[in-house]
């Protein structure tokens, strides 16, 4: 260790700083403050001073904050933490700008007088003091100071050190501050400065670990609307919206809560504490009072609404993933309710959500695990019972469900892209189980009709697999329908336009599915290339009791011959509805009445006689 007596020769100077240089080399934001005293305990000692402190300035509220002292102080709170530029002393006062460093030192006195004055407790009033900046580039980052009680002078080469020790610790400031803007960054939202997803987990890892207190609930906040304020009124609208969102919630939220957006319209808040269910939805109803606000965007006024999901987690039994998915789910029912409103996670919605699960898990690989398979539903001329078609309805052999129909699966495999691949199962399965009927003499002039996913429509390289696999089973193009649903045409009317341009050149015929259930597609009939349209079977169940179904189905059956299309009634089930259609000539259908989906084996047997026997004699009432 050096002592006071042996600073002033170059040497042992030299020695200090590279020493200081090797300590602070290694130094990263947890470890600076340590380090930084341990350092200015050696700095106090090699040059005979009292006290030592490093402080780092804060330009944006004209402040110097300390960092580390020596001899090491317990102050609580600490005065001297924080001082304010404009009433500091002069000595602070000057670490604002200093590029040089700064001496205070009291006029020399003789030394018996200097005991003299600190027998009487003045002499504190003989303290000198040298400051000297950190600098980063042309700005004053900070100081370090050497308080001596009674006077020091520096040599020249005392001062040279000084200034290669202050640039050092310059370095580090430098360091530490880039790491702590890197960590803000990595944990925070750029539009909002709100956390992050990343932040968000950690900080719910850190909640839900055992022994914590819980439960800790979650309240997922999903905008209403916003898609459609960035469709009309543009992306900067749309951000200007989020912004404000996010800072009224900052002004609603108590301190300890995290706030989070998880990118786009969602939000996560993850109140401090434990809080249990009811508080957790009175605070989601407050939040949800504060938030509802009209905003003016662009000379229009919206209200803005904000969908609610509650979900609580038990720290040590649940992951943060179960529980933000539950929150998800609850808000999701909100969204589905209406918007505005809001929903806490309940056991149905969990029994429901552990299915959903189960069947993603399993459905990533039921395409290779051959665990798909065909029904058929035949389609019929009801005057005469000849099978005019036959649709092919997927189904799914679970390993623990059993049979399940395409209404529990098909939206999951949309949602997790699979749609595509189980779409071309389907497909070449169907031409090919169609191509063998045919080989064998048999569904010489059916048409086989397959139903087409959204998802499938608009992807690309659709028309092309279409016209590959019809070529590879060497099917006639006349014989294969494609069934798309009324919704999907009109969603996306340009790019489905498209696609049935291609669909034609290929020459598949094309059917419009659930024909009548809203997203009228009346306005495009006539410029599309549409061969059928299939009345939903919502209207036609009830047929022959029900006066309004009749009105619209006659409506249907009306449009179809002016449009010159083939129309095709599903869901008969009823044998007065099938008089009803027959009654206003519709004789096309499809239903239970006459043949449940079977097995393809069935089918073809069913092709082979050609006909299902039709006997509507039952009385028609009203
Ligand atoms: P969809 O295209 O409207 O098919 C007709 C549905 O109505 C079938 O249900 C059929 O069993 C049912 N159905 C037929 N007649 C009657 C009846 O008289 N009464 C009643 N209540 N229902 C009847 P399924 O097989 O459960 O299919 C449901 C939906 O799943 C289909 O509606 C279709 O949109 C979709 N789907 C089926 N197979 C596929 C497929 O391979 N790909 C795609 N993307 N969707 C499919
Ligand atoms: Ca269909
Ligand atoms: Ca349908």
């Amino acid at each position: 260790m050096t002592t006071p007596s042996e600073t002033g020769t170059a040497d042992s100077l030299e020695n200090l700083v590279t020493h200081v240089a090797t300590q602070l080399m290694a130094v990263d934001a947890a470890t600076s403050p340590g380090v930084s005293q341990q350092v200015l305990g050696q700095l106090s000692s090699s040059f005979g001073v009292d006290v030592c402190f490093l402080r780092y300035n804060d330009h944006s509220i004209r402040a110097t904050r300390l960092i580390a002292e020596w001899p090491p102080h317990e102050r609580d709170p600490d005065p001297l933490e924080l001082i304010y530029f404009t009433d500091a002393d002069p000595v602070f006062a000057a670490a604002e700008h200093a590029k040089e460093p700064v001496f205070f030192r009291p006029d020399p006195i003789p030394e018996d007088e200097y005991q003299r004055l600190v027998e009487e407790g003045t002499g504190m009033a003989l303290t000198s003091m040298a400051s000297v900046p950190l600098l980063s580039g042309d700005t004053t980052t900070g100081c370090i100071g050497f308080i001596k009680f009674g006077i020091k002078d520096w040599t020249p080469e005392e001062l040279n050190a000084l200034k290669a020790i202050a640039s050092l610790f310059a370095q580090v400031q430098a360091r530490v501050v880039a790491e702590d803007q890197l960590r803000y960054l990595a944990e925070h939202d750029d539009l909002t400065g709100l956390h992050n997803r990343r932040a968000l987990l950690a900080h719910l890892d850190e909640r839900l670990r055992v022994g914590q207190q819980g439960p800790v609930s979650v309240l997922f906040l999903d905008l209403d609307r916003l898609k459609a304020i960035n469709d009309y009124l543009g992306h900067h609208a749309g951000d200007w919206f989020i912004q404000a969102f996010a800072q009224r919630l900052r002004e609603e939220t108590g301190d300890g809560d995290v706030i989070a957006r998880l990118g786009g319209d969602e939000f996560v808040i993850v109140p401090a504490g434990s809080v249990d269910a009811d508080a957790a939805e009175a605070l989601a109803h407050r939040l949800q009072d504060a938030l509802r606000d009209r905003v003016t965007i662009g000379g229009e006024t919206l209200t803005r609404t904000v969908s609610a999901g509650v979900a609580l987690g038990v720290p040590g039994r649940d992951t943060t993933s179960d529980l933000l998915r539950r929150a998800d789910q609850a808000v999701l029912n909100a969204k589905n309710a209406g918007g505005n409103k809001i929903a806490v996670f309940t056991d149905e919605m969990s029994l429901r959500s552990e299915f959903r699960n189960d069947i993603e898990l399993h459905l990533q690989n039921v395409i290779d695990t051959g665990s798909l398979i065909l029904h058929y539903l035949p389609e019929v001329d009801m005057r005469t019972g000849e099978i005019l078609a036959t649709e092919a309805l997927v189904r799914w052999q679970h390993p623990t469900r059993g049979l399940l129909l395409p209404d529990s699966f098909i939206h999951v495999a949309e949602s997790i892209n699979l749609a595509g691949e189980l779409g071309r199962w389907v497909m070449r399965t169907a031409c090919e189980e169609f191509s063998r009927w045919q080989a064998s003499g048999i569904a010489k002039d059916a048409v086989i009709r397959i139903n087409v996913s959204p998802v499938q429509l608009v992807a690309d390289g659709f028309v092309q697999s279409v016209a590959d696999t019809i070529a590879e089973f060497g099917l006639d193009g006349k014989s294969v329908c494609l069934e798309i649903t009324e919704s999907v045409v009109v969603q996306d009317i340009e790019t489905t336009r498209i696609t049935l341009a291609g669909l034609k050149e290929v020459g598949v015929r094309i059917a419009i599915d659930d024909f009548g259930t809203g997203y009228s597609v009346l306005t495009h009939l006539k410029s599309l290339p549409v061969d059928t349209l299939k009345i939903d079977k919502g209207f036609v169940l009830e047929l022959g009791t029900n006066p309004e179904d009749l009105a619209i189905v006659r409506a249907i059956i009306a449009l179809a011959e002016a449009f010159n299309l083939e129309l095709v009634a599903e869901g008969v089930e009823l044998p007065s509805a099938a008089m009803t259609l027959l009654q206003h000539g519709c004789h096309r259908a499809q239903g239970f009445l006459l043949s449940r989906p079977i097995p393809s084996d069935a089918m073809a047997e069913l092709f082979a006689k050609g006909v299902i026997p039709v006997d509507f004699s039952v009385p028609i009432r009203n």
